[in-house]
């Protein structure tokens, strides 16, 4: 088994390129995904985050999530108490895909801000996937973000020098969509042969 993680600047093409590996075989999942199953109403994770931060942060019912990011975000405190509530659950959620996985599965977990989220996971393997800032915003453009939005979100994050040194390979997605497939395919490739060179 290989335990990868995918990162990535918003636009670089981490949720393509996640796509591209499990068309090619990997167990493909996604980290963001993961923290939001954590805490839907009716799991331990959500009772816990009322218990701690009161019902202010709920709204008809569930996790009022943007009040809770601004809460967080205002009191380095209470995003550390969110965190000592959601990132062990994240890590359990993340260890049911693994366990079950079959045992010589290649296992890649998208972590947008695997940078700023510090390790949590020992990965086997780490890529990112880098593209200037200004060929990702004409993407997201076209994907329909407002410029506004997209400034923030790249604001918040790392940059790709950032991401470029905790990785062990490097996928460059600034030529066509075919020219991405075949480095993935490439990449694809590398990883097996180290799962194989693991067993
Ligand atoms: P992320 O998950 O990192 O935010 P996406 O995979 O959603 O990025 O890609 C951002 C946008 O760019 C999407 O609309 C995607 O279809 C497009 N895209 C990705 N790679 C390429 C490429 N090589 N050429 C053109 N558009 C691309």
């Amino acid at each position: 088994m290989l335990i990868v993680a995918l990162t990535g600047g918003i636009g670089s093409g981490k949720s393509t390129v996640g796509q591209i590996f499990e068309d090619l075989g990997a167990v493909v999942t996604d980290s963001d995904v993961l923290a939001r199953n954590v805490v839907e109403r009716g799991t331990p994770g959500f009772d816990q985050i009322v218990a701690s931060f009161g019902d202010d942060v709920l709204k008809n019912g569930d996790l009022n999530r943007a009040a809770l990011a601004e809460m967080v975000f205002k009191d380095p405190s209470k995003r550390t108490q969110l965190e000592h509530i959601t990132h062990p659950l994240i890590r359990a959620a993340f260890a049911q895909i693994v366990q079950k996985s079959p045992s010589d599965s290649i296992i890649i977990n998208q972590i947008p801000l695997l940078v700023e989220s510090k390790h949590d996971y020992n990965f086997d393997h780490v890529i990112t996937v880098s593209v200037s800032e200004e060929l990702r915003r004409e993407r997201l453009l076209k994907r329909g973000m407002s410029l506004s939005q997209i400034n923030q979100r790249m604001a918040t994050q790392s940059t790709d020098a950032q991401r470029e040194a905790i990785a062990d390979t490097v996928i460059r997605n600034d030529k066509s969509q075919a020219d991405l497939l075949s480095e993935v395919e490439k990449v694809w490739e590398i990883l097996q042969q180290k799962n194989k060179q693991k067993e």
